[in-house]
């Protein structure tokens, strides 16, 4: 394909189970000129993310473990504009539209014809190179915030108000709070929450998701030891409701 232009230096992560299609991927990729890694699963895909830190991702939807979804929701969680192109065997509307809302840039339905894909792969590295020559209004940044009861929380001053009161948000809070928010009204069992809002990489007890909710309680709650907002659901975790 001669319209594609090389751009040697950019990395793609392709996080994808099936052998077979993730090599040939591979193949035409390092064709035009990129370096690619093939992560196999959804935690293989999360740490090579952090350790190898690509400039774009393209991400199957079926994937041993966690899926695509949760990957991209953990993604985003940390990062907004890394480019994600969606692979799926489903062609749901359902699916496009969940993916959508969650920050996917662009959708592939399988099977997908290759030179479109390379399209879209070099349309994406473009697009998001052109977006990071603006830097992202001060404004933007300090508006984002989330309100819930006589509670704020400002996540680009890592800051919240409480009943009144400032409290100083640790990164670890930060996180786990827009994980909550983004799942509100969904009950998330501790081990969702800590491979979501922890990752993989530390050895950490579900123990550790306990002592955060007992924190949020004390901040957020009117009485901590009757939850309005992080409750627990009994056998499965914690659903934050609001
Ligand atoms: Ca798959």
């Amino acid at each position: 394909m001669s319209a594609v232009e090389h751009k040697p230096s950019k990395r793609i992560l392709v996080v994808e189970d099936e052998h077979h299609i993730a090599e040939g991927l591979r193949l035409n990729l390092q064709l035009q000129g990129y370096e690619v890694l093939i992560a196999e699963t959804g935690t293989a895909g999360l740490s090579a993310w952090k350790q190898w830190e690509p400039d774009l991702i393209v991400l199957d939807i079926m994937l041993p473990g966690i899926d695509g979804i949760s990957v991209l929701k953990s993604i985003r969680l940390e990062d907004e504009r890394l480019p994600v192109l969606i692979l799926s065997a489903k062609n749901s509307a359902e699916d496009r539209v969940k993916g959508l809302v969650l920050g996917v840039d662009d959708y592939l339905s399988k099977p997908f014809n290759l030179d479109e894909f390379l399209l879209r792969v070099e349309r994406l590295l473009k697009r998001n190179s052109w977006v990071k020559e603006e830097s992202k209004p001060e404004v933007e940044r300090l508006t984002d915030s989330y309100v819930f009861g006589d509670n704020k929380i400002e996540f680009g001053k890592s800051l919240a108000v409480c009943k009144g009161e400032q409290v100083t948000l640790t990164e670890q809070e930060i996180r786990l709070l827009r994980l909550f928010i983004a799942n509100r009204g969904r009950a998330l069992s501790r081990g969702e929450i800590l491979e979501l809002a922890w990752g993989f990489s530390k050895s950490l007890t579900t123990r550790t998701v306990d002592n955060f909710v007992v924190r949020f309680r004390k901040y957020f709650e009117d009485d901590p030891k009757n939850p309005v907002y992080f409750k627990s659901r009994r056998s499965v975790g914690y659903v934050f409701d609001h």
